[in-house]
């Protein structure tokens, strides 16, 4: 395999190359090819990026079409047809069917260019510059976003204080037994706290880089009722829990909470296109005409992938495949955490975002060696990298399914006859 080029040439920053030591070709469904021939399932799917798998027939033959009918590629914020189709599909498949009304930005195409314009809009909506936001959070690199991600790494990469942001703790932190969400209901309403009433608090229903702490539903709505309690916007980062991976379209939807902006990308695009959306509560949209602006919010591409893949959820067939997937990989998931107590601690995440806290990060680094050596792509997450992340495809096969876990499952029995 020769991977001289990328030494020789690419940055030192890069990551997952290291992890992978391989040279990717093709990619179908959960399963990805190196150029030598060796499959690997995918379990890492582009971290959330490729919800609906490598190439799904039903997203890019759509893709295929457009490119080769001299449609519009890219189109700054001015009004397409391939961009009427998106918002009418997001409409009708997505938003309707959920209660939901919300009016769509489309900021720049990463994620953190959807924050960083719900942060900027809650702060001009409020008038306050502050932002409560949660420890372990991580919500991208651009500098508002580095400021209200928890970790010290991210910290550090700023290079700057993080100024107007008031760090608290997040649903069961720093022990399960602490309340949360009163500590946080009772700094905003004492005028002794010293803590300045934030314009939004922004947070993930999973943190998923932070290590896949999961809120619970009583935890989201009681951080709902605050924020409506003091006038704070709520903010949700659902731009990897989002778009499918808890097996609802929308993170929050078992919460039943209506956040007032809901920042979307990742798998947004279905098709690994780089696409962001800022759902925004409709009085809270108080832009003025190209106040905040990004050359790249009219991919048009992506506006296309995009709507073939919200309409996926119209189709009861595929709402139901997801459920019995989800079912699946708990199960599994479950199994795993009954047979290796001495590797895995406690199992996290929700629907088919399942992480495995394990004991050490030294038994989290071996599993993805052996898991690779085997097959599989496996990442892992948290301050100390000690938590395996278990993102299947939503539309993964049951035999993809078993076939990764039985590796996964092989990997951590490795780890018991070295101890
Ligand atoms: C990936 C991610 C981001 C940042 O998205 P980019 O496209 O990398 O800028 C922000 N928030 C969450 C929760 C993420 O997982």
């Amino acid at each position: 395999m020769n991977t001289d080029v990328f030494a020789a040439h690419e940055s030192n920053v890069r990551r997952y190359g290291r992890s992978f030591p391989t040279v990717f070709k093709r990619a179908l469904g959960a399963t990805i090819w190196g150029e030598d021939g060796n499959p690997y399932i995918d379990f890492l799917v582009g971290s959330g990026a490729l919800n609906y798998g490598h190439n799904n027939p039903n997203i890019v033959e759509p893709a295929i079409e457009y490119l080769l009918g001299e449609n519009i590629l890219l189109s700054l914020d001015m009004y397409t047809v391939a961009k009427r189709e998106f918002i009418e599909v997001f409409v009708d498949s997505i938003l309707k069917p959920r209660g939901l009304s919300y009016k769509i930005q489309f900021p720049g195409p990463t994620g953190t260019n959807a924050n960083e314009a719900a942060l900027a809009l809650a702060r001009k909506y409020t008038g306050r510059s502050s932002i409560m936001a949660f420890t372990n959070a991580f919500h991208g690199m651009s500098l508002g976003s580095l400021a209200v991600s928890g970790s010290a790494s991210t910290k550090e990469l700023g290079g700057v204080a993080r100024h107007d942001v008031t760090r608290v703790p997040y649903d069961g932190y720093p022990t399960p037994a602490f309340d949360s969400a009163s500590y946080i209901d009772h700094v905003l309403s004492d005028a002794g706290s010293g803590i300045d009433k934030p314009a939004a608090i922004i947070l993930e229903t999973i943190q998923a880089e932070g290590g896949m702490n999961t809120a619970s539903a009583a935890w989201l709505i009681e951080i709902q009722r605050i924020c409506h309690r003091h006038g704070v916007v709520l903010i949700v980062d659902d731009i990897q829990a989002g778009a499918g991976r808890t097996g609802e379209f929308f993170s929050f939807e078992f919460a039943k909470i209506n956040p007032d902006i809901v920042c979307l990308s990742k798998s947004l695009s279905g098709s690994g296109s780089p696409f962001s959306i800022v759902l925004i509560r409709p009085d809270l949209d108080i832009w003025n005409p190209g106040e905040h602006s990004g050359t790249f919010r009219g991919n048009n591409l992506a506006f296309v992938t995009a709507r073939a893949m919200c309409k996926m959820w119209s189709d009861g067939q595929f709402t139901t495949g997801v459920e019995r997937t989800t079912a699946r990989l708990q199960r599994h998931v479950d199994s795993l955490v009954a047979k290796f107590p001495w590797c895995i601690e406690q199992k996290r995440g929700r629907g088919l975002m399942a992480g495995l806290k394990c004991r050490s990060q030294a038994v989290v680094s071996r599993v993805r060696h052996v898991a690779f050596e085997n097959g599989l792509l496996i990442e892992s997450s948290g301050p100390n990298r000690d938590v395996i992340k278990v993102l299947p495809p939503i539309t993964i096969t049951d035999d993809e399914l078993d076939h990764g876990i039985a590796i996964l499952d092989h990997a951590l029995k490795e780890q018991a006859n070295g101890y």
